[in-house]
């Protein structure tokens, strides 16, 4: 039989987790053939309510699944892993400021990486969820210095999804019919989906659209803000998509990209596209043989690049505001 892979997973009681981890459970995340261990980690006050989730985990006696352990301590918890997926944040209540909300997050992502570092298995592979995922994540790659840099990524894969479904409706075709999208930066309200070098039946996502006033005033706002507009009619916010893109990033991450597709991911900048070495900004990348890589020689115009510069300047900003806290 196969050694299960150690799957950790934060904010476990939270409301990605309970849509995540039945999916993880499943196979869904590494594949059929694969079978996982689960690693919960929860605040004390919440780990009643994961053990909660691993008793319904239980009772669907999925083959895959081997164990499930819960922990409160970070150090236990990263033990072994191999795959880690950083869902619990503090999130941004009224009044706080930005420097309150990265301090705060600071005391989350720091002990999670120093424990990556001192206990994780050789091959981790870490994907942030919890906002502000990608400063969250160079907080916790900061503190893991005997990791690669290239194992922390953060996710902007629901944000390349809903690209996706934004422009299929628009041209009344299929989400399977694009391919190439790429979501540039910030998981953010600053982020830039990218229809330029996105494919559809032979030409591109912008010519196909030509549409340059839909493409400024509906496409661009409605996926860097359908967060917002999906607490505002579900009364809560995303879960399920959220959790879905987690296992995608994982999956293609682990088992590769389609031949003659892409997706997006914000993973460590080799200075690819003008953005500063060490950020973890969102770029179009491919995965082969285990590793995300950057996908190299697009054209950028005037139009993306006043967009990706605007993003990437943000990140630049949240990453000197954690250096000057002394979080990194
Ligand atoms: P959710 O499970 O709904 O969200 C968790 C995190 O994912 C938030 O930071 C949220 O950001 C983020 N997120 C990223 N992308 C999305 C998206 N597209 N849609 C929605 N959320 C997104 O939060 P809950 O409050 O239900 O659960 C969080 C859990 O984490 C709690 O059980 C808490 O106890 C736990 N926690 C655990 C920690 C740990 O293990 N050490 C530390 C801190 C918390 P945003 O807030 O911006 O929506």
């Amino acid at each position: 039989a196969q050694v299960p892979v150690n799957v950790t997973v934060t904010g476990a009681a939270g409301q990605i987790g309970y849509a995540l981890l039945f999916r993880i459970a499943s196979g869904q995340l590494l594949g059929a053939d694969t079978p996982v261990k689960l690693r919960l980690l929860e605040i004390p006050q919440a780990v009643k309510a994961a053990e909660g989730t691993a008793m319904e985990l239980d009772d669907c006696a999925f083959p895959l699944l081997s164990g499930i352990d819960i922990f409160d301590d970070p150090r236990q918890a990263f033990e072994g892993a191999n795959i880690a997926l950083l869902v619990g944040a503090r999130p941004r209540t009224k009044g706080m400021e930005r420097g309150d909300l990265l301090e705060a997050n600071g005391g989350i992502f720091k002990p999670q990486g120093q424990a990556i570092n001192a206990g994780a298995a050789d091959d981790i592979r870490v994907l942030v969820v919890g906002n502000p995922a990608n400063t969250n994540a160079l907080i916790a790659q900061a503190h893991a210095p005997d990791v690669p840099a290239e194992r922390f990524t953060a996710m902007t894969r629901l944000d390349h999804n809903r690209a996706l479904t934004q422009l299929a409706k628009k041209l009344g075709v299929t989400v399977s019919d694009i391919k190439k999208m790429t979501i540039w930066g910030n998981h953010s309200a600053t982020q830039y989906p990218d229809i330029f070098h996105a494919e559809v039946n032979g030409t591109t996502g912008a010519k196909a659209v030509d549409d340059q006033t839909w493409l400024t005033e509906e496409f661009i706002p409605t996926v860097a803000k359908r967060g917002a507009a999906i607490i505002e009619a579900r009364g809560a916010s995303s879960a399920a998509s959220a959790a879905n893109a987690a296992i995608d990033h994982v999956h293609d991450w682990v088992l590769g990209t389609p031949e003659g597709d892409w997706t997006s991911a914000a993973v460590v900048s080799d200075g690819s596209y003008g953005v500063p070495e060490g950020l973890i900004s969102s770029f179009p990348v491919v995965s082969r043989d285990g590793r995300y890589e950057i996908v190299q020689g697009l054209e950028i115009d005037d139009f993306s690049r006043e967009r990706i510069d605007a993003s990437v300047k943000e990140l630049v900003e949240e990453r000197d505001a954690v250096k000057q806290l002394g979080l990194i």
